[in-house]
């Protein structure tokens, strides 16, 4: 095979091969990062995760030319010595290990707050004690509620940016109370962001954290009763094509009002190498990496998901496309939400250079292009047995 061409980093230097030590490989972000990372770079991948199924194609066995570049080591950070092992021979080490499905939230706390903080804070010691530089994955939930959600429905402050637009090194974290479980999340993930913060400020650990806002495409989360549990409920990508792929109505909690910014996973792991190869304008950053062109509301990402499905299947949409169901229905009590998410792209803009690329009508034809190519069939089958039982 023929060797991947010498990489530049942004300031003009070679890129020297790393040996990158990532946990949580196995996931949606670590599949398409570790297939980034194969395809393009020399870097070395020690693959960390309970299970491999969605990078089966790059480890089980490794292809020939890939053979050398990446391991999967699988195993549960919450309680194996070789974590340690596995950071200390790597030059990086990019944590996205996580419980991160809303579902999860508010009925299995205890679970989220272990996850999001407890299990990731060997990760950080390791990688500190070592002088191992980190990349900790975060999330944009970090900012809870808008400052604008606070004011009257028709209020004309609601427009203004100051009252909305999320900033890394300004905007405060807004989360409900207590008993709102679905808070536990963010929480979580604020404190060990504080806790690599502080790290930094007094032990000099070189860190990034990335924010993500919501990442979406092919192989994210699971379809239930086929790759999944059948009561499982995962993110609104997989909730929706699991309904169109059964033509069934798609759910909206609580109206649908809620605001997201899609951002397609292929243009958002163009950041994530930008970051693994630009050390000196990533380290002590944090970072949102979102698309603030593609906002929708829930109701309106449904339409426009009901729209292409049917172009891409060929099956035309229900009369009835769309029901209403109420967040404790759907979610149980405890659950709260985020009102709108925008993300300010001023500090990674300037550090990286980075923009997002591709518009949410065309991620939704190559996502959903996918979805109905990989499971159809399945979800046919998994139908006509469940009825006939
Ligand atoms: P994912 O659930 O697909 O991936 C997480 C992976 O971590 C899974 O493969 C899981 O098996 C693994 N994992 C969890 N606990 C583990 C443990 N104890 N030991 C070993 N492996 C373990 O989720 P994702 O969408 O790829 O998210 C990755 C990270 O990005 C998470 O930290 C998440 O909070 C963050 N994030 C993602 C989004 C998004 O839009 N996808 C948004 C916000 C934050
Ligand atoms: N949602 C919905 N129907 C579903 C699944 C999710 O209306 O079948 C809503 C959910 O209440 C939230 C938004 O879609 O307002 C995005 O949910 P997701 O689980 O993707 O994660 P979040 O962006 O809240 O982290």
């Amino acid at each position: 095979p023929s060797p991947a061409p010498a990489r530049l980093d942004l300031d003009g230097n070679p890129v020297a091969p790393l040996t990158i030590c990532m946990i949580g490989a196995g996931g949606f972000i670590g599949s398409h990062l570790c297939e980034k990372l194969m395809a393009e770079t020399a870097h070395v991948v020690l693959a960390v995760d309970v299970y491999c199924d969605k990078i089966r194609h790059l480890v089980d066995p490794a292809p020939p030319h890939l053979a050398g570049r990446i391991s999967f080591h699988r195993l549960n950070i919450k309680n194996d010595s070789r974590l340690e092992g596995l950071i200390k021979m790597a030059d990086l080490t990019i944590n996205l290990a996580a419980i991160c499905t809303p579902a999860d939230y508010n009925t299995r706390p205890l679970d989220t707050i272990y996850s999001n903080f407890i299990d990731a804070l060997p990760v950080v010691k390791y990688c500190s004690e070592n002088n191992k530089r980190l990349i900790h994955f975060s999330t944009c939930e970090v900012y809870g509620k808008t400052i604008g959600s606070f004011l009257p429905k028709d209020h004309p402050l609601r427009k203004e940016p100051e009252f909305y637009v999320l900033k890394e090194d300004e905007s405060p974290c807004i989360f409900g109370p207590i008993v709102k479980q679905r808070w536990s999340y963010a929480c979580a993930k604020q404190l060990i962001e504080r806790l690599i913060f502080a790290e930094g400020a007094e032990n000099g650990l070189e860190f990034t954290i990335v924010r993500p806002f919501n990442w979406i495409g092919p192989r994210m989360d699971f379809i239930p009763g086929v790759d999944g549990p059948s009561e499982g409920v995962p993110r609104v990508l997989a909730c929706f094509s699991n309904n169109l792929l059964r033509r069934e109505p798609l759910k909206l909690v609580d109206g649908g009002q809620s605001q997201r910014t899609f951002v397609y996973i292929k243009d958002a792991i163009e950041a994530v190498v930008l970051m693994i190869e630009n050390p000196a304008r990533a380290n002590g950053h944090i970072f949102n990496v979102g698309n603030p062109s593609n906002e929708v509301t829930v109701r309106e990402l449904a339409q426009m998901m009901t729209e292409v499905y049917a172009n891409v299947s060929g099956e035309a949409p229900l009369d009835e496309p769309m029901i209403d169901v109420s967040s404790s229905q759907f979610y149980g009590e405890g659950y709260d939400d985020s009102d709108k998410r925008i993300p300010d792209m001023t500090i990674i803009n300037k550090q990286l250079g980075w923009n997002p690329k591709t518009p949410l009508k065309d991620l939704l034809e190559t996502t959903l292009t996918y979805q109905h190519k990989t499971y159809k069939e399945a979800v046919k089958r998994q139908m006509s047995q469940a009825s006939a039982s």
